[in-house]
Formats: structure tokens, sequence, C-alpha cells
């Protein structure tokens, strides 16, 4: 045998086994957070990847002791146990200045939701149940008539999100016929809610009519015939058609398409429960104009700019809201105690016209870019002050947050920066060691320096931020 070849041999016969490895102090530690099954799993691949990374080692320098490589599998082992239970769900601080940002979890709940779920809905509650009867009550009924107050509709339905919403609608609606629907129309939202893909979901034959610049009530009214079941509006939400366009109101589409006789659906998609004009959303829909326009039914979404959890809201006609909620599909679609105790709370805040003061996401939608740069400016102070060795370079820009969540893609709002340059740590660096603190906290790159908007940061984050900077460089 080679020398190489030797020690190869010998490191090979001072690895710990899987029942060493099990037998480790450690190991008793970790199965307490793991479980007993995974920490064998974890072992066995700890002991595996070290045999053949010997192995494959062709220089063979495995000259470490039995318990020096004892030591280095339980590290490995451990390091494998907390990638495991680190990489659930957990807070992060979300420093982009996207205030509905689709991979952080969209709308952040309003204390009050917060509140309810943990304190109302987390054990056993009222969810079908009249307590002051003591009969059984309807799930949602206070949600629906909530809405219905909101929204000036007849009836209302919740379902688990925005696309739940429109393939209930569109299959108890056009199952089986068909359903017009403009080629302006044809959007694809968040990457997976594709207007084509839902209209075949729900089992109904879409009839695209227009161009995508340009549709008027005659095209719509050269595809009826005898199969049609639906007319389908989408608001278009990330994306718009500038320039030379055209599309009938809401209402004179409505006014076809009951001529018609049939019924006209709005997917209204963020929606708005008050017009957000002031804001620069001018274009959302306000869910009651759609009522009143005349669209028979209107599905929005509960975590875009209502502000609360995942969900997929449904108001209209008493008819058609009747046939949603007896159909089985509905049973499959519907949303739990946790999701109705959240947007119990949100609704009764828009009722209560406080959405702007309580909502954060509203709140943060409206805070002022003077709010924004104070804060900024007050918290480069503090780390001056608490932490004057930070070696960063720190200084203020201005810059734009965005509202996300496919909702005003053209809404920019002003906003003060917080840049963070290092002399000898790049951007990229002190990034991914901002989102490897703990809890992570998210921010962006620009121009070679580090980006934090703190229009999306609350004030109770903001010692979060200094302690993760003041740590990076100590
Ligand atoms: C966002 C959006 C959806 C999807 O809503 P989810 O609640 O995310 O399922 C559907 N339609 C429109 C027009 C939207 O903007």
């Amino acid at each position: 045998m080679t020398d190489a070849a030797t020690t190869k041999t010998t490191a090979l016969r001072e690895l710990p086994s899987v029942d060493q490895l099990l037998r480790s102090d450690a190991a008793t530690r970790l199965r307490q957070l793991v479980g007993a099954q995974r920490i064998v799993t974890l072992a066995r691949t700890v002991t595996e990847a070290m045999r053949t990374e010997i192995r494959a080692d062709k220089s063979g320098n495995g000259t470490q002791t039995r318990d020096e490589f004892l030591k280095h599998a339980i590290k490995r082992m451990e390091t494998l146990c907390a990638e495991d239970v680190g990489s659930g769900l957990k807070r992060v601080i979300n420093a982009t200045g996207v205030i509905l940002h689709t991979n952080l979890g969209r709308a952040p709940l309003s204390d009050a939701a917060r509140e309810a779920v943990a304190h109302e809905a987390a054990g056993y509650c009222t969810l079908e149940y009249d307590s002051t009867e003591g009969t059984r009550g309807r799930r949602g009924a206070r949600v629906e008539n909530l809405l219905k107050e909101l929204t000036g509709a007849d009836d209302a339905l919740v379902v688990n999100n925005c696309a739940a919403a429109a393939l209930l609608i569109i299959t108890v609606l056009a199952q089986g016929g068909e359903t017009i629907v403009s080629r302006g129309e044809l959007v694809e939202i968040g990457g997976d809610f594709r207007v084509p893909d839902v209209m075949t979901n729900s089992g109904t034959k879409m009839i695209e009519v227009g161009t995508t610049n340009r549709t008027h009530l005659d095209d719509y009214r050269s595809a009826l015939n005898d199969q049609t079941r639906l007319i389908l509006r989408v608001h278009p939400s990330n994306y718009r058609v500038v320039g030379f366009t055209a599309a009938p109101t809401l209402a004179q589409l409505a006014s076809f398409a009951h001529e018609a006789g049939l019924p006209l659906y709005e997917d209204a998609g963020s929606g708005a429960l008050a017009d957000m004009s002031d804001h620069g959303l001018g274009d959302e829909p306000v869910i009651r104009d759609c009522v009143s326009a005349g669209a028979d039914v209107v599905s929005f979404s509960g975590d875009k700019l209502l502000g609360s959890i995942q969900a997929g809201l449904i108001v209209g006609r008493r008819e058609i809201i009747s046939r949603l909620r007896t159909h089985s599909l509905y049973r499959a679609l519907r949303v739990d105690k946790l999701t109705l105790a959240a947007l119990e709370t949100t609704l009764e805040a828009h009722r209560r016209n406080a959405a702007f003061a309580e909502l954060p996401t509203l709140r943060m939608l409206a805070m002022t870019i003077q709010e924004i740069g104070q804060r900024a400016s007050r918290l480069a102070e503090k780390l001056e002050e608490q932490f004057p060795n930070h070696g960063f370079n720190v200084s203020m820009i201005d810059g734009f947050s965005a509202v996300g969540g496919g909702s005003g893609p053209n809404t920019h709002p002003p906003t003060t920066l917080l840049a963070i340059e290092h002399p000898t740590l790049s951007a990229d660096e002190i990034e991914k060691r901002l989102r490897s603190s703990s809890p992570p906290i998210i921010t962006c790159i620009a121009e070679a320096k580090v980006l934090i908007d703190l229009r999306t940061v609350t004030p109770t984050e903001e010692p979060e931020i200094l302690n993760a900077l003041s740590r990076i460089t100590s």
C-alpha cells in the first residue's frame, strides 16, 4: 500500500461510528431539539459524509485522532440541527421599503389582529357557535356582515385567497360554458396566478376579445353565443398598458352583461375599501364602487391593501353568493378560525375609519418622507452614540419605497434611505451579514451601498438594527 492509502485506512478506522455519535452528550441534547429519529439520520449523514471525504482525499491528510474526529463530527451534527430548526418560518425585519413584500409575508398584522388570533381564536372559540342562543352559528358570519357594510353588497363570502375566489366563482358561474375576457386583462400576477390557467382549472372555455391595448363593447358583443356564461373583468394589478388604450367602463360592461342576461365578475386584486388616490393609488378599484357600478360579484385579497391576513374576499349579489356558499368546492377553499379572527379586527378598523392609524400596511403607505428622514437621522446618531467604533460610513440619500404585492406598480412613495458603506467590507458582505443576523434584516443594495428604508421597519425594530450593525464590525 502507498503511504496515502495507509493514512486513509487509519483515518477511516478512527472515524466515530453512528452509535458512538449517538451516545455523546451532544446527541442527548440535540435529541431534545429535533427528536430521536432525526438525530439518528443526522448522525448517519455526518459519518457517511466524513467517510466519503476521507476516501476522496487523494493526498490522504486524514491525520486526526479519534478524539478530534469525534469533536468534528459533533460540531457538524450541531450545525445540521441548527439549520434544520432555523429553516422554518421566522420573524424578519423588512428594511427594503417594499410594503407588501410577497416573499416576506405581504401585510403585517395589526396589534389587534395579533391579539385576536392569539387570544380569541387560537383555542376553542365561537367559530360555528352562537354563545347567546347556545346553538350552532354560521362560520364567518361576522366577517361577512362587516364586508356587506363596508362595500354595500348584498352578501359576502371568504375563501383562502383571491386565486381561490376566482376559481370558485368561475367554476360555479361558468363551468362547461364560455367566459369572455379582454386580451388586455390576460395577466399573470405573482408568478403563478395566470388568468388563462384559472379559466382552464375552472372548466370554462376562455373567449378572448379585443387587443392588448384596446377592447370595445362590440368586441364583447360579437363573442356572445348560447354557450356564454360569464363576463370577466380582471384588474391588471402589477401591469399597465399606457398610451393608445380603450376599455369600456365597469358600468358600461355591467349594463352590457345584464342586457345579455349574463353575470359580470370583477377580480379587483388588491382593491381598496376607500379611495386611495391621496396616496398615489387612484388606480386601485374601490370595492364599493365596483358593486354600485353593477358588478354582480367582486373578489379581492385580504393581505394586500386591505392590510390583513391571506384570504380571498368575495362580495356580490345574494343569489350568486349563496350558490358559491353551497358549492362543494367552497368546503375545500374556506378559511380557518385564525384567518377569520384577523380579518374581523382589520375590517373593524376600516369601519371605524381607523385603518390608517391602526393597520401597519396603511400606516407605512401614508408615512411622510419627513417622518422617515427624522427616524433615519436619529438612528444614525444613535449608532454614533452607542457604538462609536462601528466603522461604517453612514449617509442619508433620497430614494423611493414601493407598494409591492402587485398593487400600484407606478406608485413609488419618496423616502429617505440610510446608505451604509464600510472601508473594507463590500456591500454584498454587509447585506449578507445583516441577513444572517437574528432576526434576519433584509436590505437592498444599490451603487455599492447597503440601503435601509425605515418605512417598513417598526420603531421597536430599530435597536435590533443598531445591534446587528455593531456586531458586524465588533
Ligand atoms: C393579487 C391578485 C390575485 C391573487 O390574489 P391572492 O390573494 O394572492 O391569491 C388575483 N387577481 C388579481 C387581479 C390580483 O391582483
